[in-house]
């Protein structure tokens, strides 16, 4: 059977009513670093995000700046992008909003799809509503005050009114049975028992629409102008109105059937991902996602919450703009844990960027590509074939760990490398032998080049830019004119 060639991935889809954390910026990064690996695998990649505009978090916002919705998510839809620039994300990604004609369209579709099969019926009922999660919570879900775990600022609002609701109850066995088809459906394995242990506790049908006079901000509920969807309803249809559905075939075919469709989220959003969407996956009868990655929080120091008050929030745009994007992509790649929480604080970041990149990696550089001018080396690079294709250049398992998402156990293999050439400086001393034997000392520098041409070509999916630095000056055989990475002041 000829190997499947196409490649979807997205990330979770953002709210535009503030700035990006780093926690946005980690989950950009990683998939991004994914989509560059797969493409250098030789897939055709479908790389898609997008921008969650509509629901109550947005509209409220909107109201408290005096602008009308529209106004308010057209304006922070472009300081959005600008955002992701900073990330260094792919020029290709898919960028969807939800207020897009479109999307709305294919919302509506989807609906009426879940609807036609039965799936959702109108009922008055009452509940606590978190607008920071844009979700019901249950009393279990609250802490002693009331108040949602991940939002306790915020004062929970009680939802009085006559919805349409979603039969998830329905899906109890279904996504049970399908989870047991898929032995790596979320990644890591500790998420998915959690959300095993969920969907086994018994799933309760939740409203998907809002009385549209309380809250106007959605898209139109088909058939009944009273209504507009549930935030989540909507914006989860994205990751497919991206591909042009409701026409199935086309993108939709290529990207979702047939493109191993991968989620990035992160850990307070893998229940939509990985139990929601999927179940209205389900009701419309469409497939369903083939992998969800789950990443961690990014916390302070000593793994309390980053937040204003403490004062230990860590911008991901100024530290791309003071120490540069692939700095920071870096950082989230290499010092970030793959699944767990980490911290992100200033103190670590500067020491591993003076560790691994200042007298690391660009030293490295320098020290190599000034030998190869000064002795006038030469020799003969693999080509990206054979490097793809040439498992010995690769470190052992690299390729194992990358398909398994352990994004930082792949830079870990690759910082092992510029330690050993580092080490094979310091302890072959090609500089002493080049005094007395010069043709050796070529022999030397020439094999140093070529694992550090091996090295940018390794880090082309995380630091797009440094890799592609390291790989021009092998190829040129020259010596960078400054610090690929300037040392920190003390
Ligand atoms: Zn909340």
């Amino acid at each position: 059977m000829e190997e499947q060639k196409n490649f979807y991935i997205t990330t979770t889809l953002p709210y535009v009513n503030a700035p990006l954390h780093m926690g946005h910026a980690l989950e950009f990064v990683r998939a991004d670093a994914f989509a560059r690996y797969k493409k250098l695998q030789g897939y055709t990649v479908y790389f898609n995000s997008g921008a969650d505009e509509h629901g109550q978090k947005i509209y409220s916002k909107a109201l408290e700046n005096g602008e009308e919705p529209q106004t308010f998510v057209d304006k922070n839809f472009e300081v959005f992008k600008k955002q992701i620039e900073s990330f260094g994300i792919s020029d290709d990604i898919h960028l969807t909003r939800t207020t897009n004609a479109h999307h709305v369209m294919a919302a509506q579709d989807f609906w009426n799809r879940v609807n036609n099969n039965g799936y959702i019926y109108k009922k008055t009922y009452q509940a606590k509503y978190c607008v920071g999660c844009e979700a019901e919570k249950t009393d279990s879900e609250l802490d002693e005050n009331g108040r949602c775990l991940l939002h306790p600022s915020l004062i929970p609002e009680i939802i009085n009114e006559e919805n349409y609701f979603f039969k998830f109850s329905e899906f109890q066995e279904k996504l049970l049975a399908f989870y047991d088809t898929k032995p790596h459906f979320i990644i890591p394995e500790f998420r998915y028992n959690e959300m095993k242990a969920f969907v086994k506790n018994g799933l309760q049908d939740f409203s998907i629409s809002r009385v549209k006079e309380k809250m106007p901000w959605g898209v139109p509920v088909p058939g009944d102008d009273t209504q507009v969807m549930y935030v989540w309803f909507d914006a989860l249809v994205n990751y497919i109105s991206t591909l042009g559905y409701p026409d199935i075939e086309g993108d939709f075919k290529t990207f979702w059937v047939e493109g191993s469709p991968t989620q990035y989220c992160g850990k307070d959003n893998t229940r939509f991902q990985s139990v929601m969407w999927q179940a209205m996956l389900m009701a419309a009868e469409l497939p369903n996602s083939e992998q969800i990655v789950v990443n961690g929080f990014i916390t302070g120091d000593g793994g309390v919450r980053m937040s204003k008050t403490l004062g230990n929030v860590v911008d991901p745009l100024a530290i791309a703009t003071e120490y540069g994007t692939d700095t920071l992509r870096f950082f989230l790649l290499k010092e970030i844990s793959s699944f767990e929480d980490s911290p992100f604080t200033i103190e670590r970041f500067r020491d591993s960027y003076q560790a691994n990149l200042a007298n690391g990696l660009g030293n490295l550089t320098s020290r190599i590509m000034k030998m190869v001018t000064n002795y006038d080396v030469q020799y003969i690079l693999p080509t990206d074939t054979d490097l793809a294709e040439f498992d010995d250049a690769v470190p052992e398992d690299f390729h194992t760990k990358l398909d398994a998402f352990d994004l930082k156990a792949g830079m870990d293999d690759i910082w092992r490398e510029v330690n050993s050439l580092d080490w094979l400086i310091q302890n072959k001393e090609p500089f002493k032998i080049a005094k007395t034997d010069m043709a050796e000392a070529q022999r030397i520098v020439g094999d140093l080049a070529i694992r550090l041409y091996i090295i940018g070509f390794l880090l082309q999916p995380f630091m797009p830019k440094t890799a592609e630095t390291i790989m021009t000056l092998v190829k040129e055989k020259k010596s960078p004119d400054k610090p690929l990475f300037n040392r920190l002041e003390k």
